[in-house]
């Protein structure tokens, strides 16, 4: 099976993706997380990403797509994987196509109205280690700020500050919003409400992804 997940910042991809991967045994793919696992090692790559992540921008597609079409080339991917945060734009959308033998199966939108996304983003704590995903509020840790699944101490990611957030939805609606077109157009769009419950947004997708 192969998915990409849409929808915008805060929209609870991450969270979704991690219990996705798990259930379908299919590899979880984070652009995100790539580029920040790269930034902690300071590799050339991270060392540019940085710049254009912490004022809430794209990385350019010629740094993005290459590290996908590598990850991709990997045998764990032959059985299908999960896209989280790739494709955002339309040319990294055509370049996935172009390098995929079989077109994917599902581009799964996870919608959430603009207005709950701060409350959601600013909330959010992360684990720098696995890259589980919190909430203070919504989705709280066992224990305070450590990761339930590692037991690594939580941080709150720079670029979830208010005035970042703000930029990256604006981002997100110029530049990533054109992909619901763009795979509505190729009949795989599926589209769940991502305001309900977490445990009822999964059970949402499990049904539109047994359909498909
Ligand atoms: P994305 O990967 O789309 O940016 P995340 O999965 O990191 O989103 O979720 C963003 C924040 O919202 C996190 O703090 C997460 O715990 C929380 N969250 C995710 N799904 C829900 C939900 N259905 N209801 C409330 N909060 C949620
Ligand atoms: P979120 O969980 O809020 O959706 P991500 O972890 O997916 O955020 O991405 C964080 C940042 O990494 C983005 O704001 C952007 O700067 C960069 N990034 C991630 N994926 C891509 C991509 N496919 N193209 C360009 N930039 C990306
Ligand atoms: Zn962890």
């Amino acid at each position: 099976m192969k998915i990409v997940l849409l929808g915008p910042p805060g929209a609870g991809k991450g969270t979704q993706a991690k219990q996705i991967s798990n259930d379908y045994n299919i590899p979880h793919i984070s652009t995100g997380d790539m580029f920040r696992k790269n930034i902690s090692e300071k590799t050339e790559l991270g060392i540019k990403a940085k710049g254009y992540m912490d004022k809430g921008l794209l990385v350019p597609d010629e740094l993005t797509i290459d590290i996908v079409k590598d990850r991709l080339s990997n045998e764990d991917c032959k059985n299908g994987f999960l896209l989280d945060g790739f494709p955002r734009t339309v040319k990294q959308a055509e370049a996935l196509d172009s390098f995929l033998t079989e077109p994917i199966d599902t581009a799964l939108l996870i919608e959430v109205p603009r207005d709950n996304i701060l409350e959601r983003m600013t909330g959010r704590r992360v684990c720098p280690k696995c890259g589980a995903s919190y909430h203070i509020k919504f989705n709280p840790s066992k224990i305070e700020m450590k990761c339930d699944v590692c037991g690594s101490e939580l941080i709150q990611r720079k670029d979830d500050s208010v005035e970042t957030v703000a930029e990256r939805l604006d981002v997100y609606y110029k530049q990533t919003e054109p992909l619901v077109e763009y795979y509505k157009s190729k009949n795989v769009l599926c589209t769940v409400d991502g305001t309900k419950d977490i445990n009822i947004v999964f059970e949402d997708i499990k049904d539109v992804l047994g359909r498909n």
